[in-house]
């Protein structure tokens, strides 16, 4: 297929992916905070991780600034990479629904902030992260582009080791023993396995 036609897919997932998660982070904007731990290192992290999920897809699909960096993979498994994005699109909508807006980018609680340990929630804590990775690893498929794609998981990869031991301990200091539980009969980001 043609690299526009790629390019023009992976627009429209981005902004599909864009739109699911749009009236949650409004919402949850205005939403009265009770607690609030993103540090400095935290805001850096995100900041990067918009340019690997957001900024660099988009110059890669309105220039051909980075074609210089094409791995020419082929058209399966580029293919593969848009179904894979599309899964985490899907995943991304099943955790929300789940979460109902109890949920921040940063690291903060609401007021009245609710424990979810419910849908995919059940098995794994980071759901949500899950989401990225796969939407990330189907990026990184789907542009075939060794700059675009690598930055996209290794940024994504840096932000949750620095965060999820942070976040886990602020939602232990929130929930305290039903964290604690919960943590025991979960694992992190793969369903019985990490
Ligand atoms: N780490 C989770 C949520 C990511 S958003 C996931 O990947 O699915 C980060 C925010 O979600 C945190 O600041 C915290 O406010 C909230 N959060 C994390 N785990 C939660 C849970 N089990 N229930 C409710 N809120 C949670």
């Amino acid at each position: 297929m043609d690299e526009l036609v790629y390019k023009l897919i992976l627009l429209i997932l981005l902004l599909v992916f864009m739109a699911v998660r749009g009236p949650d982070i409004s919402r949850i904007k205005k939403r009265e905070k009770k607690v609030i731990k993103s540090g400095r290192t935290d805001m850096f992290l995100l900041g990067l991780n918009t340019l690997g999920m957001m900024v660099f897809p988009v110059i890669y699909c309105f220039s051909s600034f980075f074609d210089r960096y094409s791995m020419n993979l082929s058209d399966t498994l580029r293919i593969a990479g848009i179904i894979i994005y599309a899964a985490s699109i899907v995943l991304m909508y099943i955790v929300l629904k789940e979460l109902k807006g109890d949920w921040s980018m940063k690291l903060e609680i609401g007021k009245g902030h609710r424990l979810v340990t419910s849908g995919p929630y059940r098995y794994i804590r980071h759901p949500m992260y899950t989401a990225f990775y796969l939407m990330m690893a189907g990026q990184f498929l789907l542009v075939s582009n060794w700059f675009v794609g690598l930055f996209g998981i290794l940024s994504f990869t840096i932000l949750c080791i620095a965060r999820i031991p942070n976040e886990e301990d602020m939602m232990t200091e929130e929930f305290g023993d039903d964290y604690t539980e919960y943590k025991k009969r979960t694992k992190k980001i793969i369903p019985y396995l990490i």
